[in-house]
């Protein structure tokens, strides 16, 4: 078999299934592609223009930091950025204020995060280093980020792997990108099918197993495809539910050291925008924390959507997990009502489109991004190497700073697609 007669089978059309395929492709190789759901995008998940004025996200929605790959992307589909402006308030259970970005602990914290040399969790590291009173706000702050942005659990996240972000204090740059995730998407996608990926939707990969040197993918189903190798780019909980072949089942199981959070994410559309009314200065508001049930929360700032964007992540959105979606969207009115001084009913009054989310029941997610553990470098080496028939690719293999992001996913899916290459 000559390398460019080789048939590969990728699992998922999510960022990093296209982004492989359109690079294998591009350069001869014959791709499938399969895809449980009946859309691509995966955990980018456009909303409709006509549910809420503009092209909603879903699920990821900012460009994190430098994010060189998914930007030379935007570039080649002629998709523009716009940074992410304004200022960002706290409730402090009796007032909206400002956030006072000046702490006064955060020298300490960066002294002692430079000197550090070997991994701890982060829950370690506070008792180690921060365990007085005098720094019970530090903690509460640190922990606060860790579960609600990067969905992890204190408990079991590498200080090492968020050092970066910590440094950062919340000041590397974010972006949008005009058209939403989903037009990025579109573009792959296209891109996928000029160079000829064949892409299968609504079809389930439930096994894949070796004969006789070749591989059988098996879809929930009943399809089968024969092919030469697989890429694995599915969410990590739903590694465990295909059936592998001995050495890669063996090697999967390396993922138990990579962290797996989740998120709930609550877009409200109201009839106007007035958080702007009660209080003028929030005219440039662009997130707003709290710890009211759904405790962030976020315009569109600099466009005046009147859209609100619900934010709750990490471990503690397990106590959420028998509510539906219509019990969601009333727990974030609930808790921008008491934010606000509002009453819920006046603000549901003025809704005119909700949508919530909570990724743990997504059956194709199962959760929202990874996180690292001190463990987790060590696992996506040994899942990262193309030591197989079964590759793995998808954000949680990326070993870069932005884990758990749409550039991890994209670098990972170029990064796998270029070792095949490269034979
Ligand atoms: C609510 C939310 C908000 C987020 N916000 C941001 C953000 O602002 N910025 C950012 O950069 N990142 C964000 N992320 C993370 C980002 O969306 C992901 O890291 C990225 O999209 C993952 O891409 P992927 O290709 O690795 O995986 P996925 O997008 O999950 O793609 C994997 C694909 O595999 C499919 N699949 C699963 N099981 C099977 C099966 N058995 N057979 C066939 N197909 C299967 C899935 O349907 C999916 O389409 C967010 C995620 C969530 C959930």
């Amino acid at each position: 078999m000559s390398a460019t007669s080789e048939h590969i089978v990728i699992v998922g059309a999510g960022a990093a299934g296209l982004m492989a395929g359109r690079e294998l492709a591009r350069a001869g190789r014959t791709v499938t592609i399969l895809e449980a759901r009946e859309r691509c995008g995966g955990r980018i998940h456009p909303l409709s223009i006509s549910q809420f004025g503009y092209p909603a996200d879903g699920g990821a929605e900012f460009v994190h930091g430098e994010a060189p790959v998914t930007r030379a992307l935007l570039r080649e589909a002629g998709l523009s950025l716009q940074e992410i402006e304004g200022e960002r308030w706290s409730f402090d259970g009796a007032h909206i204020v400002r956030e006072d970005r000046h702490d006064p602990q955060q020298a300490e914290l960066q002294a002692v995060l430079r000197q550090l040399n070997e991994d701890l969790t982060v829950a370690d590291f506070l008792r180690r280093h921060f365990a007085e009173d005098e720094y019970a706000w530090l903690r509460h702050s640190i922990e606060r980020m860790v579960e609600g942005y990067d969905a992890a659990d204190p408990e079991r996240a590498s200080t090492l792997a968020l050092r970066e972000e910590w440094m950062a204090c919340g000041h590397s740059p974010q972006a949008r990108i005009k058209g939403g995730y989903g037009a990025m998407i579109e573009f792959l996608a296209a891109e996928c099918r000029r160079y000829g990926v064949a892409v299968y939707l609504r079809c389930a990969v439930s096994a894949i197993e070796e004969a006789g040197g070749t591989l059988v993918v098996r879809c929930a189903g009943g399809d089968v495809h024969g092919c030469d190798r697989v890429i694995l780019t599915v969410p990590l909980p739903l590694l465990r539910e295909i059936a592998l072949p001995e050495s890669a089942r063996a090697k999967a199981a390396c993922a138990d050291d990579i962290g797996f959070g989740n998120v709930i994410k609550i877009l409200l559309r109201f009839t106007r925008p007035w958080w702007r009314e009660r209080k003028q200065e929030l005219a440039d508001m662009s997130f707003l924390l709290s710890d009211q049930t759904i405790p962030v929360w976020w315009t569109q700032h600099p466009d005046r959507h009147p859209v609100l964007t619900g934010w709750f992540g990490g471990p503690r959105t397990a106590a959420l997990s028998q509510l539906g979606p219509q019990a969601l969207i009333d727990a974030g009115l609930d808790s921008l009502a008491t934010v606000f001084s509002l009453s819920r009913e006046d603000l549901a009054r003025e809704l005119v489109a909700a949508v919530a989310t909570n990724w743990a029941h997504d059956p194709f997610a199962r959760g929202a991004y990874s996180w690292a553990t001190p463990r987790t470098r060590g696992a996506q080496t040994i899942l990262a190497r193309a030591d197989g028939p079964v590759l793995f690719s998808g954000e949680a293999l990326y070993r870069g700073a932005d884990m758990g992001t749409v550039e991890a996913a994209l670098a990972s899916g170029q990064q796998t697609a270029g070792m095949i290459l490269q034979g």
